[in-house]
C-alpha cells in the first residue's frame, strides 16, 4: 500500500528540521497521532510560531504535518515474517 495520508491513530516520524532556523532536535521521534488540526506549534529553539500550519498531535506533543512522516503499520509483514521457534533441550 502506498497510503501515506495521515490519520488519528496512525504512528509517525519526525524526519525533518524546522523550516524557520533548522532545529532538528525532535528528528527521529516518534509518535502516534491523536489529533490533527492548525494548532499554533511553537519552535522550542527560536521560539517563532507557527499558527497556519496542519499540525500532527499526541497527547505531550505536537509537530508540523510538512515535517512528519507516516509510519507504516508495524504488523504489515507479521505474516511474512519467518518465525522459527528454536526448541533448546528437548
Ligand atoms: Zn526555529
Amino acid at each position: 500500500m502506498s497510503d501515506d495520508v495521515i490519520r488519528v491513530g496512525d504512528l509517525v516520524v519526525v524526519v525533518k528540521g524546522h523550516p524557520c532556523c533548522g532545529n532538528a532536535e525532535f528528528v527521529g521521534k516518534l509518535f502516534k497521532v491523536e489529533q490533527i488540526g492548525t494548532f499554533e506549534c511553537e519552535c522550542h529553539d527560536c521560539g517563532r510560531v507557527f499558527s497556519s500550519e496542519t499540525v500532527f498531535s499526541s497527547w505531550s506533543f505536537r509537530e508540523l504535518g510538512s515535517l512528519v512522516k507516516k509510519i507504516k503499520p508495524l504488523d504489515e509483514n507479521v505474516e511474512d515474517a519467518v518465525l522459527v521457534p528454536e526448541v533448546v533441550g528437548v
